[in-house]
């Protein structure tokens, strides 16, 4: 089934998953807002991610600040390097990203729909200039040249500049590595297609220091795990692909990377990127600050500079592909039913409990059973209208479960659960309904 993003955006809005920011003003491009179910999502995507990295016995977890120290971005490269190529339609005065024409639309109503290409060869661009990506503001009161920060465009520099840091304090030996979540700010020439390219997003990154020599084993190994993740938490298969970066195409600092990209209602899209950064980023940070961000191994009595594979993934494009993958429409007894096949996991609702009828001490039971159960899984009581529609409301946003109370409930205390992507419904004993979840939402 081919996905219409306008049906996800408008999914998104009805149901809380994302609204567009600062709508009653009429939105801020590039910016989006989490909703009530959104934000779980995302925050289940996140714990997802943090335990996978931080159970582990060589990964610690970080969480930096967005501002940092101005030189931290002239050692990066970010200040000389971090831009992207535009050019302005002389004509509609709309701008672009001379390396993605192909995807732009010309920006003039008098011409809907027709291709940057065209307007190119039309000879309608200023000459390509590069445009610098990070935000740039202030410290303090004074507006000056000394006061200048930009809001982080990844979070891996707070990664590198904390190296000597975590290591004195955690004692890891190498190979290890650090984790962080955190937001990053890039101002994209044209934002496009929902959460895929936006102005303020979140980025899960984990840098893991490893012994040069060692680098490309670390590579390979970061690459197939971070696969794994996306297989494991349910995207199909069949929807994700690597894809390397030609050798002429790597960034200056780069051995090797490869992206893990998903097929998007729009084409194949980065999620995730690998990258073996060689010790450039550590070499750069001792030479800029002038502290040495070596590892001394005791085994071997040498002190060298770690090389770094990064898994950079976004929070928030992987949010995105985790609902265009859910998103599924079927046919049910003649009448169209739209579920989101999420992950039980990453479900922002893990339970439905409803009252088959609004009389009989139905809703009293049900009520109950909610009470009991929203201490343990997100839960939603529904009491209003025809049970099949209660259903289908929670289907639309992925519940795995749905219980009901009806009236054999009165005789035998008994409750059926409705199974979401099967509808399959099973009868069991009230008391036993909090071990079923368990082991349903927890151990798949
Ligand atoms: P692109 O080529 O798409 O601009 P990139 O190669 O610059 O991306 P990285 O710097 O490797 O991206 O960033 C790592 C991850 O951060 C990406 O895989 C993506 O998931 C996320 N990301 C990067 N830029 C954005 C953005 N503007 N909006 C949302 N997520 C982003």
């Amino acid at each position: 089934m081919k996905v219409n993003l306008d049906k996800i955006v408008s999914l998104s809005k009805r149901r809380g998953f994302v609204f567009q920011s600062s709508e009653i003003y009429g939105g801020l491009n590039g910016c989006w807002d989490y909703g009530p179910l959104g934000v779980e999502l995302l925050n289940n995507i996140k714990r997802e991610w943090w335990q996978t990295m931080t159970l582990r016995e060589d990964i610690e977890g970080i969480d930096a600040a967005i501002l940092m120290h101005a030189k931290v971005w002239e050692a990066s490269g970010h200040v000389a390097n971090f831009t992207d190529p535009m050019v302005d339609c002389k004509e509609c005065k709309a701008r672009f990203r001379a390396d993605q024409l192909e995807d732009a639309m010309c920006g003039n109503p008098a011409y809907k729909g027709r291709s940057a290409i065209k307007c190119m060869e039309d000879g309608k661009f200023t000459e390509p200039r590069q445009f610098n990506l990070m935000f740039k503001t202030f410290v303090g009161p004074v507006e000056e040249d000394a006061a200048v920060v930009y809001l982080r465009p990844e979070t891996a520099q707070g990664i590198f500049v904390n190296f000597l840091n975590v290591l004195n304090c955690s004692r890891q030996k190498i190979p290890f590595g650090i984790a962080q979540i955190g937001k990053a700010f890039r101002n994209e020439i044209n934002t496009k297609n929902f959460l895929f390219r936006t102005r303020e997003f979140e980025q899960m990154e984990m840098q893991y220091f490893v012994r040069p020599g060692e680098d490309m084993k670390w590579f390979e190994y970061w690459k197939e795990e971070r696969m794994k993740w996306f297989i494991e938490l349910g995207l199909k298969k069949e929807k994700l692909q690597f894809s390397p970066h030609p050798e002429d195409k790597l960034a200056h600092y780069a051995r090797a990377a490869v992206d893990i990209e998903y097929e998007f209602p729009f084409g194949w899209g980065e999620i995730e990127g690998v990258h073996n950064r060689t010790d450039f980023d550590l070499t750069q940070h001792s030479n800029y600050s002038s502290k040495m961000l070596e590892y001394y191994d005791d085994e071997t009595k040498e002190k060298y500079i770690p090389f770094i594979i990064e898994t950079s993934a976004g929070a928030s494009r992987s949010f995105m592909t985790f609902l265009i993958d859910a998103y599924h429409e079927e046919e049910v007894r003649g009448e169209k039913r739209v579920v989101l096949k999420f992950h039980p996991k990453l479900a922002p609702i893990k339970v439905g409990v409803f009252p088959l009828v609004n009389r009989d001490g139905m809703p009293e039971i049900a009520r109950n059973i909610f009470e009991d159960l929203r201490k343990y899984f997100r839960s939603f009581y529904d009491d209003k209208g025809a049970i099949g529609r209660r259903y289908r409301r929670q289907d639309e946003v992925g519940t795995p479960y749905c219980i009901t109370v009806d009236s054999q409930t009165l005789e035998d205390q008994t409750v059926t659960i409705r199974e979401r992507d099967s509808m399959e419904q099973i009868r069991i004993h009230m008391d036993n309904i909090k071990v079923f979840l368990n082991e349903r939402l927890n151990n798949q």
